[in-house]
């Protein structure tokens, strides 16, 4: 027994070793000092922080102090942060909370392109009565700011726009937003779950009334998430129950995780421009050489206003499901758009509203690059990638239809996206 548990943990660090983790905008790995900080709260610390005795207050207190580095890694004060489970939850909860305290407005704005953590949710509103307006993006991914502006109505309770895309790294000007819905007095929520550890996140230069983040992205488990709640603005918790989070969100505090945030928080606090500008590097080479070397390809989004580390590139006439296995079968792991839509055979939402055809959708690739990227593992995607390729592309038929038709098909089927949303904005407006 005792030498297959040493068998096992052998065969689980060479597998460790020899992962070549492209995925990084799907989860990224725990950061050893993470690890180091949280363990003593599963091991010695384990009591509960609302306990009066002194054990439990002890574990308040370490609860307190990850907040405040949490706070500082957004610029925010302490008070102004509330510890959820996901950023799912912290995106479900500042729309609900704009909703219930202000019965009157039963109208959200959001984009076509937010992660299904917000997409979803919005739906779910729809079937309940409410009023959603999905904003249409422009072929690179940018938001047209102009009809956000117009989108807003008398009864719009909150505006609620993702500040960096997870399959193509776009990034939004939410500071520009924001400003657009203080004029209009109307609440601002960004999903910034991508764009934490990868652009600096300061709350109070954004402007933004709610924020949400998650730590698992930013090396630190899952199961741990943040809501910015701006002072002064009205909040209205999702889970209801005892009193913890000052009332606004109850549940017993998840402490060693909370702690692991507060580390992941302070590790990306001082290592941040360093380490963006070697994952950038990185991914510029990846990407340039792929879109150079390997012909019909082409990447999706802004080259400029995007993540330093994603890249989201189109392979014409092959599948990316089918690209993916043969990566994985190398031991890289990249995907084809969000890890919450994986297995689905839709193509990706984000790159049909940015007018990909159908066809060209379905052969997309994301690889999101981190901090634990090297070169070598760079170099040994670029030596698999062309081959894998070519030889999907030589066992399955070319197709008659190039995914792009020739005759831009992009823009045709952007420019009909965008009709179908302007019309609905129009219906909606009226
Ligand atoms: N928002 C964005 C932009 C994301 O990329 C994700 C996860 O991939 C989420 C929200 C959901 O975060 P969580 O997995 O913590 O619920």
């Amino acid at each position: 027994m005792m030498r297959q548990a040493i068998a096992s943990k052998a065969t689980s660090a060479v597998r460790q070793r020899e992962l070549r983790y492209f995925d990084n905008n799907a989860t990224t790995r725990v950061a050893p000092e993470v690890i180091e900080a949280m363990l003593p709260f599963l091991r010695d610390y384990w009591g509960n922080p609302s306990s009066v005795y002194q054990f439990g207050k002890q574990i308040a207190g370490h609860v307190e102090k990850a907040r405040a580095k949490v706070a500082a890694f957004v610029n925010a004060d302490p008070k102004e942060i509330v510890f959820t489970s996901c950023g799912t939850e912290s995106n479900n909860s500042a729309i609900h909370s704009a909703l219930v305290l202000q019965p009157d407005k039963r109208h959200v704005v959001t984009t076509a392109v937010e992660h299904s953590a917000n997409i979803n949710f919005c739906q779910f509103l729809e079937k309940r009565g409410y009023e959603v307006t999905f904003l249409p993006v422009e072929p690179d991914g940018s938001l047209d700011l102009h009809l956000l502006d117009k989108s807003i109505r008398k009864d719009t309770a909150i505006v609620s726009v993702m500040w960096a895309n997870n399959e193509t790294g776009v990034i939004f000007p939410v500071d520009e937003v924001a400003a657009i819905c203080r004029s209009h007095e109307v609440l601002c929520h960004t999903d910034a779950v991508q764009a934490a550890g990868k652009l600096n996140v300061d709350v109070k230069a954004l402007g933004v009334d709610f924020l949400s983040l998650s730590a698992h992205k930013l090396y630190a488990p899952k199961g741990i998430g943040m809501l910015y709640v701006r002072q002064r603005t009205k909040y209205q918790p999702y889970i209801i129950g005892g009193h913890q989070e000052r009332s606004r969100r109850g549940g017993t505090e998840n402490v060693a995780s909370i702690v692991a945030f507060g580390r992941a928080a302070e590790l990306a606090v001082s290592n941040l421009d360093d380490q963006n500008a070697r994952v950038q590097s990185l991914r510029n080479r990846m990407e340039e050489t792929i879109l150079k070397t390997i012909p019909d390809t082409v990447r999706n989004g802004a080259k400029d206003a995007r993540l330093p580390n994603t890249s989201s590139i189109a392979f014409d006439f092959v599948e990316a499901e089918a690209l993916l296995m043969q990566l994985d079968q190398k031991d890289i792991c990249a995907s084809s758009g969000s890890a919450c839509t994986t297995g689905s055979l839709e193509p990706s939402h984000v790159l049909t509203a940015m007018g990909l055809s159908p066809m060209r959708a379905r052969g997309c690739v994301r690889f999101s690059l981190g901090i634990y990227n090297t070169d070598d593992e760079v170099d040994y995607l670029l030596k698999n990638l062309p081959s894998i390729v070519a030889r999907l592309r030589s066992i399955s038929p070319p197709s008659s239809v190039h995914p792009d038709n020739g005759t831009n098909e992009t823009e045709t089927a952007h420019k009909r996206h965008k009709e179908r949303t302007g019309t609905a904005l129009a219906h909606k407006n009226r």
